[in-house]
This record gives structure tokens, sequence and C-alpha cells, in this order.
């Protein structure tokens, strides 16, 4: 749900691995110099100070200055410099408490500073502040690779990672260790002089490669437009209308409608547009972004990007691209990740045929005298979707209000967590915003102090769009105990004083998911800060379990109330949104699971004489992908894959999050106490919740559900029909 606008939004650690992998996620939005401005001097830069007042210290959002962000930002860069250097040629011979431990330590000043650039990046943006971030970005990239350059540095890290394989430490200890050698290893910190330059060559050849596909992918969404006259608009909005009107114009083509080859212009039309030699069109354009056999054609940069990333992981030992990126996630192979996706495959695509069948009987009714293509399918699902699930919105909206569901949270807080939320004294804690809410969160039984929880709701000039949650400070012991300052971010459109604010099923479900990654910072239990970390496979799952509570019959009945006459929410109407939710789920598991696997078979698959459009069909074939719709990213547009490396043999991700999701909600519904079972509330909190990435996240799962996670309660989750 919403993953890649939350991957961005990672808690800011204040710890240098993850700082940097924190901005490798920046993007530069220009590079103009920004205007004179008047620059408190470092030392007295309040972006950079300690945090003080109550509450462990808080950061000083009623006191920040766009003026003080670029030095203080420049400044928490040198001073962590200064601190990776004091670390590296230290003369004394390596050891945990010498090497591993400062450098957990090391980057709060840049921590602090980078806290409040998050404020502004995602919650104050403005010109001013884009511009500052532009001039950052190249200082930003150039700081992350002295660190991971360091020679001496990681000589220590080296010594120390082989020495505990003779003399294991503490296992959390030697969870630090290990990660933070690999992470080092893993991108060539390990080689020879002549590898590690051949290493840095195949990067930078990497590097123009990805912004090339990109550029190529986005010119061909710029390129081919469809511009439609007056008489080739049945069955679209009116505010779609509007809007392809309005692209016309904006093309200089007044009097027409553009149809732009991107997926929010392609779906509603695909979904709604009576014309199918049009829907035939438009749809034929996007699919083929990137296969056009022109300039912009990206089939040779898949062969260039896939042999490129071979040779690179060959230098470092690995036999497969996927075999390297996989090895620090839960899946830990790619073979693990690919059985989990071939055991759904069957049942998503047995799964269409039955969604197929139900939209040919509607076609039939309808005397439309077609057989259902890829151009017919969102079209033809829409009228099944009307037939079948429809949901009055408004009806539902009426028994959602904002102001109940928080509370909703807090009584399964108190549930689960045993926590307690009590808003804090008015003008206790300083806020970047007159909106911005904050509790304490105390623990319900012995009143102890466990963090602060800031909830931004609305939306407003400058803020990004979504929903997403971060942490400004995270739960550490090892330098005495910190405690939580944990953050929600929505963008709810703020109701007139007085009024309720009623909300739809999704964000309300949206609104219980981010606040499941809030309970993951507030529950955590670890000593040092890197064990704080995310892993790409797993980060989801906790927050993606916590929307099961929204549906249970506590909330229902104490929380899901009528705004004007208090009834609550009634069974009829839960079991048909719960319905609704399965409506096209052979479509796009389908379409999705065809992109991830491909993923995976590319990158596990000798390059050397790989040609990309042969490769995609001749697996889908094999794979017995249906006629009926294709890859939701084919290969030549999947910038997921290509673009970058953020998503390479990672898409399948989202899925593998989702089946750890349904197994372990089926834990829950099989206790004697359901979804507030005391025991299964224990475990949660305990192997899922308060390790973050202390423990193996496998090895953490086995131990709350007594086994691996097994594939059939999504299928059932997502009513597919069963394997025998
Ligand atoms: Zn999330």
């Amino acid at each position: 749900m919403n993953s890649t606008n939350q991957q961005q939004m990672k808690r800011y650690l204040l710890k240098t691995s993850q700082i940097i992998a924190v901005f490798t996620l920046l993007i530069a939005i220009s590079c103009t110099p920004a205007p004179e401005q008047e620059q408190a001097s470092p030392e007295s830069n309040i972006l950079l100070q300690e945090w003080t007042g109550p509450y462990g210290g808080l950061p000083a959002f009623d006191q920040m200055n766009l003026a003080d962000v670029k030095s203080a930002m420049e400044r928490g860069m040198e001073i962590n410099l200064a601190e990776i250097d004091e670390i590296a040629n230290n003369a004394d011979p390596a050891t945990f408490d010498n090497t591993i431990v400062p450098m957990e330590r090391s980057g709060a000043a840049l921590g602090r500073a980078f806290v409040y650039y998050g404020i502004w990046r995602g919650s104050l943006s403005s010109p001013e502040f884009r511009e500052i971030q532009g001039e950052l970005a190249p200082k930003i990239s150039e700081f992350s690779s002295k660190i991971t350059q360091n020679e001496k540095l990681f000589a220590r890290i080296k010594a120390v990672y082989d020495a505990s394989k003779e003399n294991p430490l503490a296992a959390d200890q030697q969870r630090v260790v290990q990660q933070t050698y690999e992470g080092f290893a893993m991108n060539g910190a390990d080689l020879d002089a002549a590898s590690k330059t051949r290493y840095a060559e195949i990067n930078k050849e990497l590097s123009s490669l990805y912004t090339t596909f990109g550029n190529n992918v986005l010119a061909d969404e710029e390129n081919y437009v469809i511009y439609l006259n007056e008489d080739e608009l049945s069955g679209l909005s009116e505010s779609y209308i509007k809007s392809a009107a309005k692209a016309a114009t904006d093309r200089g083509q007044e009097g027409k409608y553009a149809v732009t080859n991107t997926r929010s212009s392609m779906d509603p039309f695909l979904r709604y547009s009576e014309e199918r030699a049009l829907r035939k069109k438009v749809w034929s354009t996007y699919y083929s972004r990137g296969d056009n056999g022109d300039e912009y054609d990206n089939n040779d940069n898949i062969k260039k990007i896939l042999k490129l990333r071979n040779e690179r992981v060959g230098l470092l030992g690995h036999e497969n691209y996927a075999q390297w990126r996989l090895q620090n996630r839960m899946a830990k192979t790619p073979e693990n990740a690919m059985n989990m996706m071939e055991a759904v495959w069957p049942a998503a695509i047995a799964r269409v045929n039955e969604e197929v069948a139900d939209m040919q009987t509607v076609a039939d009714e309808l005397d439309d005298n077609i057989t259902i293509e890829p151009w017919d399918y969102r079209y033809y699902a829409e009228k099944v979707r009307k037939k079948k699930y429809d949901l009055d919105s408004d009806e539902v909206k009426q028994y959602l209000q904002l102001d109940k569901i928080t509370e909703a949270m807090f009584f399964v807080a108190g549930e689960l967590f045993n926590f307690n939320f009590e808003p804090v004294p008015e003008g206790s804690v300083p806020v970047y915003h007159e909106d911005v809410n904050v509790w304490e969160v105390t623990d319900k039984t012995s009143g102890d102090h466990i963090g602060l929880w800031y909830l931004d709701p609305y939306s407003r000039q400058g803020k990004r769009s979504g929903a997403w949650a971060n942490a400004y400070r995270s739960q550490t012991t090892y330098d005495g105990k910190v405690t939580v300052l944990s953050s929600n971010n929505s963008n709810f459109v703020k109701p007139a004083p007085g009024e309720p604010l009623l909300v739809s099923w999704d964000d309300a479900n949206t609104f219980f998911h981010e606040f499941g990654h809030a309970l993951h910072a507030l529950s955590s239990n670890v000593r040092y800060p890197s064990l704080n970390g995310g892993v790409r496979d797993y980060t989801e799952f906790q927050s993606q379990l916590l929307e099961y509570w929204l549906s249970t019959d506590k909330v229902i009945n104490n929380y899901l109330v009528h705004y004007q006459t208090g009834e609550p929410m009634p069974a009829d109407l839960i079991a048909k949104i719960k319905k609704a939710a399965n409506f096209n789920q052979g479509f796009s598991t389908t379409e999705y699971l065809a992109s991830a696997l491909m993923d995976m078979y590319y990158h596990t698959t000798d390059p050397t004489d790989l040609d990309p459009d042969t490769f995609e069909r001749e697996t889908l074939t094999a794979l017995n992908m249906p006629e009926e719709l294709v890859m939701r990213h084919r290969s030549t547009h999947f910038g997921h894959v290509f673009s970058g490396e953020g998503y390479a043999t990672a898409y399948y991700g989202y899925m593998w999050a989702d089946v750890l999701t349904a197994d372990a909600a089926e834990a829950f519904m099989d206790s004697p106490g359901g979804f507030y079972d005391k025991d299964m509330a224990a475990k949660l909190v305990k192997y899922l919740f308060a390790p973050r990435n202390s423990i193996d996240p496998a090895e953490a799962y086995r131990l709350f559900r007594g086994r691996d996670a097994q594939i059939e309660a999504l299928m059932r989750d997502r009513g597919f029909p069963m394997p025998e």
C-alpha cells in the first residue's frame, strides 16, 4: 500500500549508514544558486544544536529558519566526516567498542539537521527550499561516497567482523557488525585496486544508462499523445473531458481532447470509453513505451544494463544480480522469492479466467458481439463492478469520522501494546505548524514515558501528497535510554470549525496503516541505532497487518458510528466493503506478478545473448500468461527495475509482505480471543514489532507463528480459487 512514498520517507535515523541510504533518495530539482541570505554561524545554528526541554529534548520546530538549513547540512556533514576520520585513524587495534560503537554514535548533529530538512521537504516545501535542495544534492552524494570509500574505515570494520567470526559477540552486536560489514562489502569496499576501478567504471556507465532509460520512457509519454474530436468522447466523465480539453489546449490543439500517454490518463480512458477502436489505440500506445524501434527504444539499454550488472556482481563473487541483491533481504535467495510467486501464480490466472467469464457474460448481455481483449478488460470489469460490487461511498463515509478513528487507533494500541495516549499540555511541545497535534505515549501499567506522537492531518500548500510516517528520534539504549518521537502525516481537507471530518474507507485504512508504522517505532526495543533500520521486503508488513483492526467488531461497534445518529456501521455494509475489496484481484495480482516474475527471471539468467523482446515473449508464454492482459510494466518501460536500482529484483517485495500480512492475520483469527487475544498480542509485540531489525526477520516470524508464512491465507484473503 502506497509503498513507494513510504520508502522515500523512511525514518531519519541518526546513524551514518542509514543517512546515506536516505540521502541517495534525494532528487535534485534545481541547480540555480539561491539568493544571498543571512546565515547563522555554524556554532550558533539552531538546526544543529542539541535538543532541549521536556521528554528527553525536542526539535525546535518553532525556531526553524530556512536561511539556516544549507549551512546546517554542510556543517553537519563536515562534523560527521571528522568523526569518521577519527574512527578510521585510531591507532589502537580495531574492536567493537572503538570502531562500531562510535560509528553508531556518529552523525548525530547531521541527523538533527536532517530532521528539519525532512520537515521542509515533506511538509513545508517552497521554491526557495527546492533551490537549496538542488544545491545540496551533489554535496550529499559526495559526502556519502567519502564514507563508503574510506579504506581505513573499512579495514577496521573488516577486522572487527573477522574477529567476531572467531569469537562471537552478543547476538545484537553480532548483527550490527554483520550488517555494517555487508553494507560496505556489497558495494565493493573489499575489492582489490583493479577491480575497484572497474567497479567504479561500471557504476558510472550504469548510472548514465539508468538516466537514458528513464528519459526514453518520458519521451514516449510526452511524444505519443492521442487527440480526440468531440464525437469520440462517449462514456468519459465530465471531469476527464475537461482535463483532456485542457491538455490539448496546453499542446496547442485548441478544440481537441488529449489522451496523454500516462497511467493516470490511460487507465480511466480504458475504463470508461465506449469507443473500442480508440481503446485499442490508447492501450497499444501505452504498452509500447520504450519499444517503438526509434531513437527512444530501450531494448538495447536493457541488454547493456543486464550485462553490466552481471559483471559487477561477478567481481564480488556472486553468480547473478538477484543473488547479490537478496542476501540481506528477508527472502534471502532468488529461489525463495520465486517459489512464493510461482505458488500464487496458478491461482491468480485461474481467477483471471473467472473474471473474463464474468465480463464475457456482461458483453453478451449487452449484445456487444465481442471477445474480451486486453483493451476491453478495464471497460467490462467496470460494468461487472457496478453489477456485483457497487458500494455507495457517501453512505460509508457517514460512519468514518477522523476523530473517532483516531480514538479507535488509541484503543487498539492500548489493547495490543499496552500504550496510553494523552494530549500534551498546550504549548509544551514545539510544532512547525498550528495544525500539528501531539500526544504523549506511556505504558498503561507502569506509567513509564515511551515517546511522543505528532499528527499533522491536513493538506496545505507545500506539503507533499499522500500519507506517510516518520520518526524524528528512534529508541536506543546503548548510550542510556532514548525515547521515541514519531509522526503521522496525511492530506485530509480541513473541515470548518465544529464540523466532523468524514473520510473514505480507503483513507481510514491508510490512517491505520501509517499508525502501524508509528507503533513499530514506538514499540522498538533495541540497543543500537542501526538496528532500527528497515528490511525492504519486511518493513511494510507490520503496518499492513495493523489495517486489519479497522474492521474488528470492537472498533466498528464503538468507533465506526454514524456521525448524526451514533449507530454503528451496519453488518451488511461491512460485508459489502469486504466483498468489493476482492473485485478484480485476478487482474491486479496477475499483471503485478507477471512484472515481478520477469524482474527475477531477468536477473537470474545469463545476459550474454539475451534479447529482451524475445525473452519477454517466451517467458510469458512459458508462464501461460492469460491473453486478456499484459504485464503491469512491460520490460521497455519498467522504470522500477531499469531506471535505477531501488527496485531491481525487489518488485516481488510487495507480495512478500502481503503473504506475511495475510498469514499473520489468520493467526489472530484462529486464536481464542481473535484479534484481541492477549497471548497473540504479546507475541506480536515481542517478535514482530519490538525487535525491529535486531533479529533476522525470517527467524522473528517463525518465533511468532511457530512456522514460516504460508501462501494459502493470501489466496483466501484475495478470494482466489484454492489449488486441489
Ligand atoms: Zn507503509
